[in-house]
């Protein structure tokens, strides 16, 4: 019982960072944006875990995503800090992504080509069951307590913690690289999974990779050619790279 409890704050944490990886690299780099292509026993791998840590619905995620892109910090963003004032999009993030999800236009007009397939039907569309079944997996792991505190820890970090810094700081402050309303924050994509190297990302919405300069990290790039080295994801795009005069290193304008 000690023991576990010892445990369920790093198994908290972890989790956390399995479900971050997950979004980053399969919904995000790999169906919102088709950067990646992912093999099929790898994509039941994702889908099983992103269900077991999050119940998120996939055609929901990538069609919240891509109305983003399509009218960032305009009108018809979904969480924009610009829009909404920081502090909105930090507490109530989760509220705006699911106030878009269940907009059926939303869904026709950017997830159309995401697949409704037997799986889903049969499976991954009863998101609560996935979350449930996933808290009762930690539960027998580490005991119901335990289980209950590391599986509520990583729910709080990852709906309340890592998703509003990635969509809140992200539009409001940090450096950038390139001309867009996004920001970069080389310290917060250590967290996110690379996801808060935000402005590149908006410079280059399809490259697989979302870090440019020396000093950037993208923890799901290195996550990316481990799959890559087994075979389980190809590349459709190559990796984003600075022009030619900004390779020189200077000091990216911004704070974080
Ligand atoms: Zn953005
Ligand atoms: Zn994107």
């Amino acid at each position: 019982m000690m023991l576990s409890m010892v445990f369920a704050p790093i198994v908290g944490v972890a989790l956390t960072q399995v479900a971050v990886l997950a979004t980053s690299i399969y919904l995000h780099r790999a169906l919102a944006h088709r950067a990646l292509r992912v093999h099929p026993a790898a994509d039941v791998l994702f889908r099983t875990v992103l269900w077991l840590t999050t119940g998120q619905q996939r055609h929901e995620w990538v069609a919240v995503h891509r109305k983003h892109h399509a009218f960032t910090d305009r009108t018809g963003d979904p969480h924009s800090p610009r829009l909404l004032g920081v502090w909105r999009v930090l507490l109530l993030n989760v509220y705006y992504y699911a106030r878009e999800a269940r907009n059926p236009e939303t869904l026709r007009v950017f997830a159309s080509d995401i697949p409704r397939d037997r799986l889903d039907r049969r499976v991954f569309r009863h998101g609560w069951i996935g979350l449930g079944l996933g808290i009762a997996l930690l539960c027998a792991l580490l005991g119901p307590w335990a289980g209950l505190f590391a599986a509520a820890l990583h729910a709080l970090l990852y709906v309340f913690v890592v998703a509003p810094l990635i969509n809140g700081v992200g539009h409001w402050r940090g450096s950038q690289n390139f001309d867009n309303t996004a920001y970069n924050s080389r310290v917060l994509a250590w967290l996110t999974g690379g996801e808060s190297l935000h402005n590149n990302h908006h410079a280059h919405a399809r490259s697989p990779k979302f870090s440019v300069r020396r000093f950037e990290f993208d923890p799901s790039w290195v996550m990316i050619r481990a799959l890559k080295a087994l075979g389980l994801v190809t590349l459709l795009r190559p990796p984003a790279r600075l022009p030619l005069d900004m390779q020189e290193y200077r000091q990216p304008q911004g704070v974080l």
